[in-house]
């Protein structure tokens, strides 16, 4: 099927234009998106960049993705294809207490979890080259009930605190060192303008 020009699919295709802010912020569960996936030339692949080519190695100007990396594309940004797939692989069984999750429900409590074991928050605040994408990919998630995920979650922000903690113990030692460096050389100067003297 041709890509008309201003069919939904063109839009949801090449539509998407580039957020101002490239950070990857708190709230959000995906990275940013590469450079690439703005670049709207066919040819090219929107998330590796590199050049597409056929069986016989020319051009391949009618695809914009290799199969393998729209493959990994769909498993970072868009969690609906996610769950499918840890669905498929775990089968609905919580990876902490082994418990058969509902696959859907409505009830919150019953909702199972896609748990990055690595948690997403040691990535906060980087940009697309900056970020390790390893940590959306399959190996980094699991399935979680919904009380395992919330103690898992409420221990990390405990140990997420205690690490605040140290960095904040550390920088005002560090200060104080300044300080102290500071107020040495000033007396050292001191005492040589009046030794000169
Ligand atoms: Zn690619
Ligand atoms: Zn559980």
């Amino acid at each position: 099927m041709p890509l008309g020009r201003y069919s939904r699919r063109h839009r949801r295709t090449f539509g998407d234009k580039k957020p101002k802010q490239e950070i990857f912020l708190e709230h959000h569960r995906t990275p940013p998106k590469p450079d690439y996936y703005y670049v709207k030339k066919k040819g090219q692949c929107r998330y590796c960049g590199d050049v597409i080519k056929n069986k016989k190695g020319l051009v391949n100007k009618r695809s914009s993705w290799h199969p393998d990396c729209i493959d990994e594309y769909m498993m970072i940004y868009h969690p609906s294809e996610t769950r499918k797939r840890i669905w498929n692989r775990d089968g609905g069984i919580c990876a902490n207490c082994g418990e058969l999750q509902p696959r859907k429900s409505r009830q919150h409590d019953l909702k199972w979890h896609v748990d990055h074991i690595k948690p997403l928050w040691e990535q906060k605040g980087k940009k697309f080259d900056e970020i390790d994408l390893s940590y959306w990919e399959e190996e980094n998630l699991q399935t979680l009930c919904t009380k395992c995920h919330s103690d898992k979650t409420s221990k990390e922000s405990t140990e997420r605190a205690n690490i605040r903690r140290d960095e904040r113990d550390n920088m005002n030692l560090m200060d104080k060192y300044v300080w102290d460096w500071t107020i040495g050389k000033l007396i050292n100067g001191l005492v040589e303008v009046c030794l000169i003297k």
